[in-house]
């Protein structure tokens, strides 16, 4: 038997290959590249037809004119609409997402602009959940307006009255075309509870006639310890530039979804030029080879290093990781939702400003940036650069005050990062104690 016709197989027999399995070999035919067992990065920009006919249905199929034939999107026709890397991305994703397709882009925030470019029109509003990551809020409050788009919020995904009301009061501006949220949030690790989202959206098709869209920025936990399309939402999004690429030396994104709704961001994409080179994707093929094991070894670590925080005798601290988060409505929704913790947290200190900085200059193996879910540990002063263009009022709101720190925990081994965090703890609290 021949590798042929093996390269989209998902079952032995009755058996359902996992996804880890066929991160090596899915969507990609060796034989059709010399037998090259990995994925040459195909550094093309177009591709040739055998015949002008083939290239017509091309062209019938990418504009929607045409259906694609069963298990297809369509040919190859340019590289700003497709080619293979990036579909060999988009089939492997989907598989860890658990949806019929994915659209992959640029950059996370390219994915959320298709998102929002392809559903929302002028006169529409887009209710979320807040605080966003910053690029998305400026994206939401501060771009969308000038096209005449209106914003609602709601501030506690919990409390399924209080999103019923955000979007009831949201709904007097205009229709409320999409409602976006980040669960769990970055920096707080909060939560929105889905069950309690969908009951809200199919309450306003009662009332309205219209059932909102609803996305949900996956980044965080996502595609390993959360699915959210299985769960009723009706795209994932992702900025795979964090634990998907997964060693800090790419930028993309990608919109997960079923075929219906994932045409319209297709479209946008190649309108607006949003599509990922081929060299990235080939990057990303590669991350996804190691997702699995690189998330479940840096969420067993974070837990470590949370425990360590939590218990440790030089100042009091509050964990803001999922499984030290002490409120039973969070715990039933964190178990219904998620099948374990990102390693991306935060821990809350009773401390001004500069003892956060001096905290953080006495680390000597995290490293101070931005950006979160790498293979190297790193550590972040929200308040002071992600959420600096929030008000500080707003910011009071989240709870992402001066004495707010976030770790994002990487592969090192959990005993080297808990005797930097010992030594640095030491070093700033000590003697004050
Ligand atoms: C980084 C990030 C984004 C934006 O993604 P880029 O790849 O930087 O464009 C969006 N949402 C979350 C939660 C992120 O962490």
């Amino acid at each position: 038997m021949t590798n042929d016709g093996n390269y989209k197989k998902s079952k032995i027999g009755n058996h359902r290959l996992k996804p880890e399995t066929m991160m090596m070999s899915y969507g990609y035919n060796p034989q059709l590249s010399e037998g090259s067992v990995k994925p040459p990065v195909f550094l093309t920009s177009t591709f040739a037809y055998q015949t002008p006919e083939e290239g017509e249905e091309s062209f019938h199929i990418m504009a929607g004119r045409k259906p694609a034939p069963q298990g297809s999107l369509g040919g190859l026709i340019y590289s700003r609409f497709n080619h293979p890397n990036v579909e060999i991305v988009e089939d492997r994703l989907s598989l860890f997402e658990g949806s019929e397709c994915s659209v992959v882009c640029s950059s996370g925030m390219g994915a959320i602009s298709a998102i929002l470019l392809a559903y929302l029109r002028p006169g529409d509003v887009i209710v979320q959940s807040a605080p966003l990551y910053g690029g998305t809020e400026t994206l939401i409050r501060k771009f969308l307006p000038q096209f005449n788009i209106e914003t609602g919020e709601f501030h506690d995904g919990l409390d399924e009255d209080d999103m019923l009301t955000s979007l009831r009061n949201a709904g007097k501006k205009g229709r409320v075309a999409m409602v976006f949220n980040e669960s769990p949030a970055n920096p707080t690790n909060s939560l929105v509870d889905f069950e309690a989202l969908n009951r809200v959206l199919d309450t306003i098709k009662t009332e309205t006639g219209h059932r909102p869209i609803s996305v949900c920025d996956n980044t965080l936990m996502g595609p390993i310890f959360q699915q959210v399309v299985p769960q009723g939402i009706d795209m994932a999004m992702y900025s795979l530039t964090k634990y998907v690429g997964g060693h800090s030396d790419l930028v993309a994104g990608a919109v997960c979804g079923s075929l219906d709704m994932l045409r319209a961001v297709r479209a946008t994409r190649g309108t607006l030029g949003l599509n990922l080179d081929p060299h990235t994707s080939w990057m990303i093929s590669r991350s996804l080879e190691t997702l699995s094991i690189r998330m479940q070894r840096a969420a067993d670590s974070g837990h470590k290093v949370a425990q360590w925080i939590a218990d440790n005798a030089y100042i009091n601290a509050k964990i803001l990781h999922p499984d030290f988060i002490k409120n039973t409505v969070y715990q039933a929704v964190y178990k219904r939702q998620c099948s374990g913790p990102s390693s991306t947290f935060s821990f809350v200190l009773d401390i001004s400003k500069s003892d956060a900085f001096r905290l953080i200059n006495n680390l000597s193996i995290f490293k101070s940036a931005v950006s979160l879910g790498g293979s190297e540990s790193l550590v972040c002063h929200p308040a002071s650069t992600t959420h600096s263009g929030v008000s500080a009022e707003l910011r009071d709101k989240f709870g992402v005050t001066d004495g707010l720190i976030r770790l994002s925990i990487g592969l090192e081994h959990p005993d080297d990062l808990i005797a930097d965090l010992d030594n640095a703890f030491r070093l700033t609290f000590a003697a004050a104690k």
